[in-house]
């Protein structure tokens, strides 16, 4: 049985019990039940300080992005250590707005943004909104010249670069939704330069994929845009910030991606030997920041042992955690107490509840286990609970948030009335 922990930020084992800071996530469970998301305050400043530490002394913005886990707990944690964020809907900027984050630090990313939401971020004076084609450029400066207010902008480029990732999080490749065309970009800046009372055009952005583990797509995609950036200085259009989005991948299992630190660091030898260093850089960090600082805990209802496969039947399911069903994504899973476990091991799936065959959270995983027992999903903090449905009419976990020894309830458990309380019957 492999007990490695992929990262030690905010879990570790204490006299063979897993334990969130000072923690201990058994007792945790039957205090507040299964299954349960817990987080570590502690791992999240890590891990933004990572990159803040890295920026010190340069120009920047750093950025966190929402969408990988966006409970007001830790978008209120991020804000206190003067993060900004990166939002991808209206309802994200409410996010942002109810837990007290500034709104002038917030950049806004999509391709599919409303009038609605344009103009609520033009209220709430954003730092810059992220252009994704052509038609909403438009859809901004019409909005901005109803509503009097100047839009902030920069160009999401599609750099065309492979991130050497699961094809459904690689964002960065000519056939994905995202950004426009670098061979484009260039146009739709001489474009946007055309309506100066509408538009500040402040940057430039890419986004090529997440769980990046190499660094060599951020620097090619570096100088992809920095050739562009001299381009556009040739024909009088200066940019005053360079957004690298995120993407940073993480450690679930053996990956060894770059730190944040060697990240920054190349991209800003990058900048410095292109005369670009008085260029803001800006981050939209997201699973690097909170991925490795939860986990799913959840219990085993039943072992059931079949002719060809043993699967073990825990309380969570792909409602409540998606990412390996979505992405046949690897997530380490260990019994919580190791203190007094049964010898035999043996392979199991690990499976909820839900009537999808897909509904699963580990496979072929080298185990001793016993019903009762309470397992941990780790590194689960990033695309667990901000990507969780009702699907089968199940609540979602409840989510705690652990900081030294204290523990706080960040969202109770979903009651079952709530999930169907304003449906209706017809006459
Ligand atoms: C999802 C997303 C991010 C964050 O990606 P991570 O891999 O979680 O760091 C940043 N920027 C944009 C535009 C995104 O869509």
């Amino acid at each position: 049985m492999d007990l490695t922990l992929p990262s030690e930020d905010g879990f570790h084992w204490k006299d063979h019990v897993l334990y969130c800071e000072d923690v201990d996530l058994e007792k945790a469970t039957s205090r507040f039940g299964t299954p349960l998301y817990v987080y570590s305050r502690k791992a999240i400043e890590i891990a933004y300080r990572r990159y803040a530490d890295a920026l010190q002394g340069i120009p920047h913005l750093m950025c966190y992005a929402l969408k990988a886990n966006s409970n007001l707990a830790i978008i209120d944690v991020l804000a206190r250590l003067g993060a900004g964020f990166d939002i991808v809907s209206g309802g994200e900027l409410a996010r942002v707005k109810a837990a007290g984050g500034d709104t002038k630090k917030v950049v806004f990313s999509g391709v599919g943004k409303s009038t609605q939401e344009i103009t609520d971020a033009l209220n709430a004076d954003i730092y810059c909104f992220n252009v994704e084609s052509i038609p909403e450029l438009d859809r901004i400066i019409e909005t901005a010249r109803q509503t009097g207010k100047r839009a902030r902008i920069s160009l999401r480029v599609n750099p065309d670069v492979d991130a050497k990732t699961h094809p459904y999080i690689s964002t960065g490749l000519k056939k994905n939704k995202f950004g426009i065309a670098i061979n484009e970009a260039f146009n739709v800046y001489r474009h946007a330069a055309q309506f100066p009372e509408q538009l500040h055009i402040t940057g430039i952005d890419c986004h090529i994929g997440s769980q990046l583990t190499e660094l060599s797509p951020f620097l090619d995609a570096c100088h992809r845009i920095v050739d562009l950036i001299d381009k556009l200085k040739e024909h009088g259009i200066e940019l005053e910030h360079i957004d690298f989005g995120g993407g940073l991948g993480i450690t679930y299992q053996n990956e060894n991606p770059p730190t944040p630190a060697e990240l920054i660091a190349n991209l800003r030898q990058i900048l410095c030997d292109r005369g670009y260093d008085h260029l803001e850089m800006v981050f939209e960090a997201g699973r690097s920041i909170v991925g490795n600082a939860g986990a799913l805990l959840t219990k085993i209802e039943y072992l059931k042992k079949g002719e060809e496969k043993n699967f073990c039947i825990v309380d969570a399911a792909m409602n409540d955690m998606v990412r390996p069903t979505l992405y046949q994504a690897w997530m380490q899973i260990v019994p919580v107490n190791t203190q007094k476990l049964p010898h035999d091991e043996q392979v199991w799936d690990v499976v909820g509840p839900i009537c999808e065959t897909g509904d699963w959270l580990a496979k072929d995983r080298s185990l001793s286990l016993e019903q009762g027992q309470i397992l941990a999903l780790l590194s689960a903090g990033a695309y667990g609970m901000s990507m969780s449905s009702n699907y089968n009419t199940r609540v979602r976990p409840a989510e705690i948030l652990v900081d030294g020894d204290k523990t706080y309830i960040i969202r109770p458990r979903e009651e079952v009335q709530e999930l169907f309380a304003n449906e209706t019957r017809i006459p």
